[in-house]
C-alpha cells in the first residue's frame, strides 16, 4: 500500500461527494475508503441499465446481489431494494425490474443512480463496526451482532479508539451475544481475530479521516477463516 497514494484518493472521494452537496459517502465510495485500510469489501460493479446489470452479473458470476443505488434512499431492503441470492440471468432480469418497480411505490421521489450488482456472500455470522466522532471523546468505535442483537436487545459495546487487539478483542467478548459467534450446533466458530483487526481499523480511519464523523459496517460477514463488508456508509463532518 501506498499511504499517500491512498490518502489522495480518499480525499478525491471526499471532495466529489461535498461538490455534489453530499453529506455522506455512497456504498462504493465508503467501501473504496474500507479497502485502503485493508478491509475486504465484496466485489462489484454499477449498472446503470438492465442489460448493463446482467452483463455485470455475468462477470462477477453468479450468483448475484441487486441493490439500489440512491443518494435519497439509506435503508435500502426496507423498501425493497435488495434481492439476493440470484442465480441465473432470468432471475437478475426480474430482480432488476423488481426493484425499479419497488423503488416506484415505495420512494418515487428518490433519485435512482443505478442498480449495484454485487458477489453474493455465502452465509455466515452478520456483524456490526461502526464509529463515531464524539465532541468531548473523540472517535468511539462500536460493536455488535446483527439483526436482533442490535435492534431490539441494543447488545452493543463501545471503546475509545485507538484500540490495541486486546481491547479489541475485549470489545466482542463484552457483548452477551459473543457466544454466538463460538459457534454451536456444528457451525464453525467466527474468525475473532481477522474481525478484532477490523475493529481495530474501522477506529483508526476515524482517528486518521477528520473530514469522517461516522462509520457504519452494516453488515460485515465473518466466516471460520475471512470476513467481508458487504454494506458501509461513511458520514462527512
Ligand atoms: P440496507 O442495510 O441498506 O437495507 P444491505 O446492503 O445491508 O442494505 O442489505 C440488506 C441485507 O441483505 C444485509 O444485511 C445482508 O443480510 C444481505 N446482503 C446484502 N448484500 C449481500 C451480499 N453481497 N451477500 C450476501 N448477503 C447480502
Ligand atoms: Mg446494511
Amino acid at each position: 500500500m501506498e499511504p499517500q497514494r491512498e490518502r489522495n484518493r480518499i480525499s478525491e472521494i471526499i471532495d466529489k461527494a461535498r461538490s455534489q452537496g453530499r453529506k455522506f459517502l455512497m456504498e462504493l465510495e465508503s467501501k473504496e475508503v474500507l479497502e485502503a485500510y485493508g478491509i475486504p469489501i465484496t466485489r462489484e460493479l454499477f449498472a446503470v441499465s438492465e442489460d448493463d446489470a446482467i452483463k455485470s452479473a455475468e462477470e462477477i458470476g453468479f450468483p448475484v446481489v441487486l441493490k439500489v443505488y440512491s443518494p435519497e434512499i439509506i435503508h435500502k431492503s426496507e423498501i425493497g431494494g435488495v434481492i439476493i441470492g440470484l442465480k441465473t440471468v432470468s432471475e437478475a432480469r426480474e430482480a432488476y425490474r423488481k426493484i425499479i418497480e419497488n423503488v416506484s411505490v415505495k420512494k418515487p421521489e428518490a433519485k435512482v443512480l443505478g442498480i449495484l450488482v454485487q458477489e453474493m456472500i455465502p452465509k455466515g455470522y452478520e456483524v456490526i463496526v461502526g464509529a463515531v466522532r464524539d465532541a468531548q471523546f473523540g472517535p468511539v468505535v462500536m460493536f455488535g451482532l446483527g439483526g436482533v442483537f442490535t435492534e431490539v436487545l441494543k447488545d452493543v459495546s463501545f471503546k475509545l479508539a485507538p484500540l490495541s487487539k486486546k481491547e479489541a478483542l475485549q470489545m466482542i467478548k463484552e457483548t452477551k451475544g459473543h457466544k454466538v459467534l463460538e459457534g454451536f450446533r456444528g457451525e464453525k466458530p467466527a474468525d475473532l481475530d481477522a474481525l478484532a483487526e477490523v475493529i481495530i481499523k474501522v477506529g483508526r480511519i476515524n482517528t486518521d479521516l477528520r473530514e469522517v464523523t461516522e462509520i457504519d459496517i452494516n453488515p460485515l460477514i465473518v466466516h471460520d477463516r475471512e470476513l467481508i463488508a458487504v454494506d458501509a456508509r461513511i458520514v462527512l463532518s
